[in-house]
This record gives structure tokens, sequence and C-alpha cells, in this order.
């Protein structure tokens, strides 16, 4: 089974992303551009990734005091990935890139995803960059950036503390002017950080010449007490090794230490690091405090931060979607092949008669078309969002501004549907292989343990519930909301004869959540609104799903077995799946507080 014909069938029969050569900036790309990035991404993860990720898994990331130690193959794959281009695939041709549109690009990444999400392939570095590229000066830019992009060094995200997970307000980084001329250096604002950082992935490594860390912390005001509140954060680049204006080492440790390895479930082909900045285990010209250049003006640091951490949350809804999609292939693989059972008959089983494979039952059938529809459903959501990115930074200014407000609605679902669904596909996936599935013999179990990170991080499940329900459906007095709305319309309209009944469905489902948003904030108390809003972003998620596949399905036309297995997930999707909203909206059109009210003693 290969993943290849969907991303193909994605890319040029449903969004036609060829069209995008007419656009000045991609002007010299075609079909065949296109075609040759995604074959050389293809066999880098088939050679260099999807033979080690059980390795990854079982040699964990160990620290020996000095460095931490990972498996040679990961050193490998991340070589072959960074010289593949990849890391600046988005970037301009005059520094180095591709000028590949972000839709090529994100479909190229979801090769690595499937062959070995714990490896990783650079979502950090890129986005990284990317945030300097938007924020940073051009000295940041060319130190910095650059060297992410051709390889030369890493990036990180330091938000997260131990005392300020969800609550980033609650940071206590301090960042202090580093003395005389702090604010002449050259590479930016020179201040002295302290304080502590959990949770960084890619923290402390050796596979890189450098790493640079982005890192929220609070300027004191001039009591030195720190600002509550987010408006008191801001961002600044704290290298693990010092840098001269040309980007090269100057032989000089920053004060940034790791102070430990979190042990994870899974994921573990990726260093997950709690790092202390600034405690003196590194003096940086005799003092304590780690040195870190302002991004930005001082106050804006989350503001620029989320220019990362909305990539950051597209692409850990790919990672998502591809472990979702490669326990659906192992398990379609092993129901093809496991023999069990006899077939039904209307005289009942005959004992004497050969047993059938499993996936003859259809039962089995049921969890292979659940963990399709999930897992190829969120892959064309992903790449939809992708090509809204495309929209938004080429297209004319009334489309890219349509792009934009669509992405603030769906990002949350981009984020969250895959986490939670192709989770529950990797359950499934589990379930088909029996009790074989429930061992490390099979690969299934890890892409569960791998994927049960992504409800947690880049904003919790909860979170972007309250994201979605608490503002992004109210922002700009609901534009994003009614443009998502009027494409569903069209999809309505467009839909062919055997496709009306959905088509009706999905109208309704649209109404419903329409009508739902308007309950919630009936009375507009926001702690009533949003005590139901996992439930309310379950329903959102379906709806967009089941827009998705009615979409997909009107490009799914004819017998070629593809087209017809897509047929089947779309109808699978409106008959098993969407019908489930009904029960998560009506405790958020209640705004039932069933959940709120029971007192902690009743526990
Ligand atoms: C493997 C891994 C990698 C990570 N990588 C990074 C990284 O590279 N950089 C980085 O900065 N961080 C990283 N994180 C941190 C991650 O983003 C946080 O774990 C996440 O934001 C949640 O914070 P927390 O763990 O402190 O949980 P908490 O914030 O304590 O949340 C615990 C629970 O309470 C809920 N909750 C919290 N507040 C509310 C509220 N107001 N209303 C309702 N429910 C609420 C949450 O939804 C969650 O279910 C990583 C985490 C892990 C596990």
């Amino acid at each position: 089974m290969s993943l290849r014909p969907t991303v193909d069938f994605l890319l040029y029969d449903w969004l036609n992303v060829p069209d995008l050569q007419s656009r000045e900036r991609f002007a010299d790309h075609s079909r065949e551009t296109f075609d040759a990035v995604l074959d050389t991404c293809e066999r880098i993860a088939r050679e260099k990734y999807a033979p080690f990720n059980r390795t990854v898994d079982i040699e964990e990331p160990k620290f020996d005091g000095e460095k931490v130690i990972l498996p040679q193959a990961t050193h490998d794959a991340c070589r072959a990935y960074a010289e593949s281009g990849m890391l600046s695939a988005a970037q301009d041709y005059d520094i180095g890139g591709m000028q590949l549109p972000y839709t090529v690009e994100a479909a190229a990444n979801a090769f690595f995803a499937m062959a070995s999400v714990s490896i990783g392939s650079g979502m950090l570095t890129t986005g990284n960059a990317n945030l300097l590229m938007a924020h940073g000066t051009d000295l940041q830019k060319q130190v910095f950036a650059l060297n992410e992009f051709n390889g030369r060094f890493s990036g990180t995200m330091c938000l997260s503390e131990p005392q300020a997970g969800s609550s980033l307000s609650d940071v206590a980084t301090r960042a202090v002017p580093d003395g005389e001329g702090f604010e002449s250096d050259p590479l930016g604002p020179r201040y002295r950080l302290r304080g502590n950082k959990m949770w960084i992935s890619a923290g402390e490594h050796e596979l890189t010449e450098n790493i640079i860390h982005l890192v929220l912390a609070k300027i004191p005001d001039a009591n030195g007490q720190l600002v509550p509140g987010v408006k008191g954060i801001s961002l600044f680049i704290v290298p693990k090794k010092l840098v001269d204006t040309n980007g090269q080492l100057t032989g000089e440790r920053n004060d940034v230490a790791l102070a430990g390895l979190n042990h994870k479930c899974g994921w573990r082909g990726t260093t997950n690091t709690l790092l202390n900045f600034g405690e003196g285990k590194y003096p940086v010209r005799g003092e304590a405090g780690a040195v870190g250049y302002l991004v930005g003006q001082p106050g804006e640091g989350l503001k620029c931060m989320f220019h990362m951490m909305n990539e950051a949350r597209i692409g850990v809804g790919m990672a998502a979607t591809m472990l979702g999609m490669a326990g659906y292939y192992a398990s379609l693989d092993y129901a093809k092949n496991r023999p069990q059972g006899r077939a039904m008959t209307t005289a009942g089983k005959n004992a004497a008669s050969p047993q059938v494979r499993i996936i003859e039952h259809a039962d089995i059938k049921r969890m292979l078309l659940a963990q399709k529809s999930y897992s190829e459903g969120a892959l064309a959501l992903a790449l939809f969002c992708a090509r809204l990115v495309d929209e938004q930074h080429t297209g004319a200014p009334e489309a890219a501004n349509e792009a934009r407000l669509l992405l603030e609605v769906l990002t949350p679902i981009a984020k969250s549907f895959p986490s939670e669904w192709c989770l529950e596909a990797n359950s499934l996936a589990i379930q088909i292989h029996g009790g074989y599935g429930y061992t490390r013999d099979f690969p299934v179990e890890q892409y569960w343990r791998d994927n049960r990170l992504n409800m947690i991080h880049e904003g919790t499940h909860g979170i972007q519930a309250m994201d979605l329900l608490g503002r992004k459906v109210l922002m700009e007095e609901g534009q994003g909301l009614k443009l998502l709305a009027a494409r569903m319309q069209a999809t309505i309209a467009k839909a062919s004869g055997e496709w009306q009944s959905e088509a009706r469905q999905l109208a309704d489902a649209l109404q419903q959540v329409g009508a739902a948003t308007q309950a919630a904030w009936q009375g507009a108390q926001p702690a009533e609104a949003l005590a139901n809003a996992v439930p309310y972003l379950q329903a959102f998620g379906h709806t967009v799903m089941a827009w998705i596949w009615l979409d997909v399905a009107q490009s799914a036309q004819g017998d070629a077995s593809a087209h017809v297995g897509r047929r089947a997930a779309a109808r699978y999707f409106f008959r098993y799946e969407l019908p489930k909203i009904g029960a998560w909206l009506q405790v958020v059109s209640r705004r039932d507080s069933t959940c709120a009210d029971v007192p902690e003693d009743a526990f």
C-alpha cells in the first residue's frame, strides 16, 4: 500500500495545485517539478526513516553528562533531509530556496511523518527560521535563519515552564539588559536570561553545529517586577553556542544547560528536555545569565511566537494524520493476511470450510473504513489548509484576506481533529491486530504511543476548543465562520445526484453548528459558553470533515477501485460519524452545567 496515489489525487485532481503556476512566485514550477520533489522525499523517507522507526523508539536519547547521544540512524536521516533542500523548500531563490508552494512542501513532508514521526524532519527548525524571517532584523535573518535553512543550525521553541504550560501568561523567565550598550549589539538588543523551560523538544543534541532557542521571557519593569499577563512577554534568540555577526561560532558556550531528559510514552526519537537558562553552569564573560537577543518589540513576544505556533499546529495535525495513515496501512495489510473465523451464511457457519481472512468480516471493514475516513480525510484537510496558506501569501488581496480568515477558524480543527480521531484510528489498528497488536512485535502500538502526544502539545485539546469557540468563531464579527459556511454551501450546491442526501445532511449539520454557536453565547457568559467547548470542537470538526469528504467525493467519480474506496469512506463518515454531532451539540446549546457544577468533594 503506497501513500503516493492518495497524495497525487489530492494535489492534482482535487486541489488542482499546478494552477499555482500562474502566480509569479511559482512560475518556474509545474507538475514535473512537484513530482520530482515528491519522488525525492518519498525515497529518503523509505530509505533513511522508515527502517529506523523502531530503532529510535528502543534506543532512547541518553545524556552522558556532557552530550546527548542519539542513534546514528537519526544523524543520517537528518543529514539526508537537510541535503534534500527541504528545510528551505518554500524560501526565495536568492537565499537558496526552491520557491515551492507550501501545499507541495506539506505534502512532501507527509512522507517523513509517516515513515518516522519520531525522527522528525525539521518542523521546529523551519518554523523557528520562518518566524525570524517575519519578525527578525536583517542581521538576525542572515546569522540565524539562513543557517537554519541550510541545516548548519537547528531550532527550538521555548515557551513552557514547569509552572506555565497552558497558561503562558505565567511565564517567569526574566530577561534583563546586558550591561552598558546592550541596545546597540548588532545581533539585536542584548539581554541576560534566567529561568527554566520545560518540555523543550530537540533542546539538546549533537545533530547540528548549533541550536537556536527562541525563548519567551519577561523584562522586569523599573521596580524589578514582572508585568502580569501576556503583555509582559518578549521573545529572544538564545543560541546554545555564541556566534559572531558572520554566523561563525565564537568558541564560547552560552549559559544554557540541560537539566535533564524527559522519558516519554512515545515519540522517543526526538529529545525532550528541561533546560536551565542562566543558572551559571556556563558563565559568559565571567557572569551567569544566558545571552539573548530581542526579536521584535518588548511585550510582543507571544504575538511573534504565534507565527511559529500556527505553523506548528498545522504540522502537528499533519503528524497525527500520518500516524493514523501508517496504522491504517499496517492493519489493512494484516487484515488481508490473517485467516480467522468462517463466513456467516444463512445456514450458519460451516466448521469444515477453510477460515476466511479477517478483512472479509463486516466489523473489520468497519474499523478499516473508520481509519480511512479519519486519516485520508485529515490529510485532505491539512492540504486544503496548506493551499490556503499559499493563497494568503500569493493571492489577490481579497482572496488572501479570505484565506487568512478561513485559516483562523480551520487551524484549531486541522490540529485537533487528527489528534483525536487519528489516535482513535491507531487504537482501531491495534484492535484489528487482536492480541498481536498489543505486542511490540507489530508497529501499531508504537503509532498509538507516538500519536498520544498530539492532543497535549501545541495547545491541549481543551485549549484548542476554547480558542475555537471563545475566539475564532467570533473574531472580526464572525467573518471566518461565515466564509467557511459559504464554502460549505458551495460544495452542497454542486453535489451531484447520488450525493444529494449527504448534501442535505451537511446543510443540516451546518445549521446545527451555527445555532449552537449562538446558543452557547446567549447571555454572553464565557464560563457558561466555554464549559462545553470540547464537545463543540468535536461537532465542529466532524462537520468540517463531512464537508471535506463531500467535496473530495465529487472528484472521485468512476469505477477505479481507489475512487470506490474514497466514496465508501465518504459514505461511512456521513452515516456513522456525522450523526454524533447531535449528542455533542445538545450540551453546548443548553449550556449544560453538569460538569461545571459538580462539587470537587463529590469526586
Ligand atoms: C513531548 C512533549 C513535547 C513538547 N514540546 C514543547 C516544546 O518544544 N516547546 C514548548 O514550549 N512546549 C513543549 N511542550 C509543552 C506542551 O506544549 C505543554 O505540555 C502543554 O502546553 C500543556 O501544558 P502542561 O503540560 O503544563 O499542562 P497544563 O497546562 O497543566 O494542563 C493540564 C490539563 O489541564 C487543562 N487545562 C489547563 N488550563 C485550562 C483551562 N484554563 N481551562 C480548561 N482546562 C485547562 C489542559 O487542557 C490539560 O488537559 C511539549 C510537551 C510534551 C509532552
